[in-house]
């Protein structure tokens, strides 16, 4: 993916079809962060996931990723798989989510839990954290400004995490955000962050129409396309050469519809396409 590793992900997924891991795909799309502590000091990113393992179908709550100042590991597949699963890590009865992306967090999020404590070096802790995140943001395409958002802000008065947990190391989620960003910056490809920046665009626009379409980034070409509830796949247009003429026609605002066969023409550099699904 191009994103600098740093620090390696260990892949302990938990039994399937459990209340735990039902196995859902997160669907459409993974559309954002939760950044949550475990509210358990003491208790390593290991003894989480065993403790989850050990527990699968006594609770319907879970997590995808715990972080330490060691371990990075993934229970629920999230980036180390090209299909991300649902963990439940949010009530269904806030309405902050809805609010702030449109969807349940369950359904479109992946959450990221802190693990801290005495035994645990909460700085080492800290920078896995913000690089995880960040590079979530990365595959998936995620502006890390507006992406993350903290577990107490979705559930406000019952729950405080990441803020809590974070003391630890003697930093507020407001530094977190800002880390989470320079992280992005530092080990992501210069080039590709580019591109992405143009696929958040587009996604921006296609997330106010009706017809879902989901953004790529061709890691071959670093073509931007598009594919649609059609399920064909769009590229993706360069601006400067965008014009509606006798190959297009206007679909909705800022939508155009692409009617040559010649579209596929388009070159490196290609920005913006949008197609009638
Ligand atoms: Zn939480």
């Amino acid at each position: 993916m191009n994103f600098k590793e740093k620090y390696q992900i260990k892949k302990q997924y938990l039994t399937n079809n459990t209340k735990r891991r039902s196995g859902q795909l997160i669907s459409p799309k993974v559309k954002f962060i939760v950044a949550h502590d475990t509210g358990n000091a003491k208790s390593t990113a290991q003894n989480n996931v065993s403790y989850y393992e050990r527990t699968n179908n006594e609770a319907y709550a879970s997590a995808h990723i715990f972080v330490d100042d060691k371990d990075i590991i993934e229970c629920i597949p999230a980036i180390t798989s090209e299909k991300p699963e649902k963990a439940w890590h949010v009530r269904y009865n806030v309405s902050k989510d809805n609010e702030l992306y449109g969807f349940e967090a369950n359904d479109v999020a992946v959450g990221v839990e802190y693990c801290y404590g005495e035994n645990i070096n909460a700085y080492e802790s800290y920078k896995r954290y913000v690089w995880i995140i960040a590079y979530i943001c990365y595959k998936y395409n995620l502006n890390p400004n507006v992406s993350i958002v903290g577990h107490h802000l979705l559930d406000p008065g019952r729950k405080f995490d990441p803020a809590s947990g974070l003391k630890h190391s003697g930093r507020t989620y407001e530094q977190l955000l800002k880390d989470i960003v320079s992280e992005y910056e530092e080990c992501g490809d210069k080039e590709l962050i580019q591109k992405k920046e143009k696929i958040q665009l587009v996604d921006s626009i296609i997330s106010n129409q009706n017809n879902f379409m989901e953004t790529f980034l061709n890691p071959a070409s670093k073509k931007i396309y598009a594919v649609g509830n059609d399920g064909k796949k769009h590229w993706i247009f360069n601006e400067e050469s965008f014009t509606a003429g006798k190959n297009m026609g206007l679909w909705k605002e800022n939508l155009y519809e692409v009617k040559s066969q010649s579209d596929n023409s388009y070159e490196e550099g290609d920005v913006l396409i949008f197609v009638k699904v």
